[in-house]
């Protein structure tokens, strides 16, 4: 599965600040390159079988030792892939991660491993939530970006049994010139699941995703408005991963509202400000990589020989994407990069530098542009 943002929570150093200097709010931990399905747009570019050099339980625990050593209040660590399900000792982890005292969530593959009692044992041991990927509003579309026939059948039913044993819900999907037209379809499908999340993952061509279109950034607008209007009626939250953007555009239209900076900052669009690649988020591969997201293929070092919270607080790459004075082009002079800052990722599949602008955006900043 996908990593995935799970901004759900309001973070202390929110408020106002906008650091993430001490800690990430979120830990994105592949568990696994293993996975049975074989999507169009796999970052992991998943295999079926697990990789010879990854992280065996002894690590995998010395790891979660060491994610805790962040201090209060911890990261939220989401459990991820390939199909984290893959790994035989996952409800072992789970069980010490959570005695560690880290919150944890699981995005696991709609596979048949994903059963009612896999979801119940989730339930009983405290995993806070589960993401399932609906790319398609029917079978058709999904299965065809899934790769596997039946792929859509069991989402609906995976998610309709996590709900009903009590397991908070998000639903990603994928961003496309294929499945832009799809959303409302997608968003009306979502209206019957009793989702908390849905997070729309605006596509960067890493992966097996570098095949596919991408939508332009005048879409990206578009569908940037289209989603704030959802945001007012839909029954649950709406996000976006890796397009920071949604933010500046909700802020522009929460401003004509009336809102004050205030009670924008406390909408649920406000608690994601400043939440980027590296600012805020950490991802760690099969074999230990640590990388400022899963987007964004540049690692900082490796949790075998250097501790996570050293890369995360210390490391150039990690340091240098957390300070968006460093920005190159519109993203650096930008009124609106701290709370943006764009997508880190996008700029470097897009330029081979991590620091320069998104592309995917077309805001033009009122500062003027230096370079
Ligand atoms: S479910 Fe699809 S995207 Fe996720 S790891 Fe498996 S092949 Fe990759
Ligand atoms: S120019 Fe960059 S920082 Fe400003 S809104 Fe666009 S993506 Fe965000």
């Amino acid at each position: 599965m996908q990593p995935d943002g799970h901004a759900q929570a309001f973070h202390p150093s929110m408020d106002g600040r906008l650091s993430f200097d001490a800690r990430p709010i979120l830990v994105y931990w592949e568990m696994t390159q293993a996975c049975d399905l074989a999507c169009k747009h796999c970052r992991a570019e998943a295999i079926p079988q697990c990789h010879p050099l990854e992280l065996g339980t002894e690590e995998s625990r010395l790891l979660l030792k060491e994610l805790r050593a962040f201090g209060d209040p911890p990261p939220h660590l989401v459990m991820t892939g390939g199909d984290a399900l893959q790994r035989a000792d996952l409800l072992e982890l789970i069980r010490y991660a959570l005695s560690l005292g880290l919150p944890v969530s699981v995005a696991p593959s709609a596979t048949n491993r994903l059963s009612d009692a896999m979801l119940q044992e989730f339930k009983e041991l405290g995993v806070q939530s589960i993401s399932l990927s609906l790319d398609g509003s029917n079978a058709q579309s999904h299965d065809t970006f899934r790769g596997v026939p039946g792929c859509f059948a069991g989402t609906i039913r995976a998610a309709q049994a996590a709900r009903a044993v009590g397991l908070s819900l998000q639903i990603n999907t994928l961003v496309t010139a294929d499945t832009l037209s799809d959303l409302p379809s997608i968003y009306e499908l979502l209206q019957g699941l009793e989702i908390a999340r849905w997070s729309l993952f605006f596509l960067i061509g890493v992966g097996r995703g570098k095949g596919l279109r991408p939508i332009t950034a005048p879409q990206a607008e578009g569908l940037f408005h289209w989603l704030y209007e959802r945001t007012k009626e839909a029954s649950f939250a709406i996000k976006t991963t890796e397009a920071m953007h949604f933010r500046r555009v909700a802020c522009q239209r929460m401003k004509l509202e009336g809102l004050t900076p205030e009670q924008i900052r406390r909408t649920p669009t406000g608690r994601g400000f400043g939440i980027r690649d590296g600012n805020g988020i950490m991802f760690i591969s099969h074999i230990g990589q640590v990388y400022p997201s899963g987007f964004l293929p540049l690692t900082a070092g490796n949790v075998r020989s250097a501790s996570p919270v050293e890369i995360y607080r210390h490391s150039e790459l990690f340091q240098s994407l957390r300070d968006p004075d460093r920005y190159r082009g519109k993203c650096g002079h930008c009124e609106f990069n701290r709370i943006c800052g764009g997508s880190r990722a996008r700029a470097y599949a897009a330029t081979g530098d991590p620091l320069e602008s998104d592309p995917l955006c077309v805001y033009q900043p009122r500062k003027k542009v230096l370079v």
